[in-house]
């Protein structure tokens, strides 16, 4: 479907999301989980009871917090007992490096491609460290040196849709926040967050969140990342260097 006319000056530059905008997050949670539950099977726990819990929290939502209380919980353990076990599970959780995390089709040629027209940066919320470790085992980073990790400069608090995070990384591009168009995969989030700086954004339905409303709506919704790229592609202001003649 071709979008509806830009709705105001030409974006200056590109703002990605990480997880399921560049790559599919259930594979890594997937592996995250079984850390954890190895890590509960070497602490006495019911492992595969533990695992049950877990897969359930997440499929519920994965970036509520107090995951692992719950589903620990959820598979048994007494409340008083969490304060013995939760500290080393959630560091299980978050020190999962996957060697390679594959990222969806196109895409390392879709972020060259906007690279090469316009200043480009990834926004992205999570624990730092983990986040970091995606990024490096999608191979992506190359592609991608300007990077905020939203609770980097604040916690959960300054999570998408709060506005520190695209006005810092809008700094670091040197592009007003509000000349910015932001690609990914969550409308509260992504687009939300575009919103709150006066900027625009392309949803890509796919992931945890493909089914979620368009509310806030995009300014396009597209399949996958080289379409929404192709639609930034064709909005953005000559900002790259000139083609060759
Ligand atoms: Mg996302």
């Amino acid at each position: 479907m071709t979008p509806p006319p830009f709705p105001g000056p030409p974006p200056l530059g590109v703002v990605v999301d990480l997880d399921d905008t560049l790559f599919p997050q259930a594979g890594y949670l997937a592996g995250a989980a079984a850390a954890v539950d190895r890590a509960a099977g070497t602490r006495g726990l019911d492992g595969e009871a533990v695992h049950a819990a877990l897969a359930a929290e997440l499929a519920a939502g994965s970036d509520t917090g107090g995951t692992i209380d719950r589903a620990l919980l959820a598979a048994g353990v007494p409340a008083r007992r969490l304060g013995e076990h939760v500290p080393a599970l959630v560091a299980a959780f978050t020190g999962h490096r996957p060697a390679r995390l594959a990222p969806y089709p196109g895409v390392a040629a879709a972020l060259r491609a906007l690279a090469a027209a316009a200043p480009l940066g990834c926004l992205t919320d999570g624990n730092p460290a983990m986040q970091a470790a995606k990024l490096a085992a999608t191979g992506l980073g190359a592609l991608l040196p300007a990077v905020v990790v939203t609770d980097a400069l604040g916690g959960r608090g300054v999570r998408k849709p709060h506005p520190a995070g695209l006005r810092a990384l809008a700094a670091r591009l040197g592009v007003p926040a509000d000349r910015l168009l932001v690609i990914g995969d969550r409308p509260a989030k992504d687009v939300a967050v575009a919103a709150a700086v006066g900027a625009h954004a392309v949803r890509v339905r796919q992931g945890e969140h493909a089914a979620a409303p368009d509310e806030p709506r995009a300014w396009a919704v597209v399949d996958d990342l080289p379409s929404a790229a192709a639609v930034a592609l064709a909005v953005l202001a000559g900002t790259g260097s000139p083609a060759p003649v």
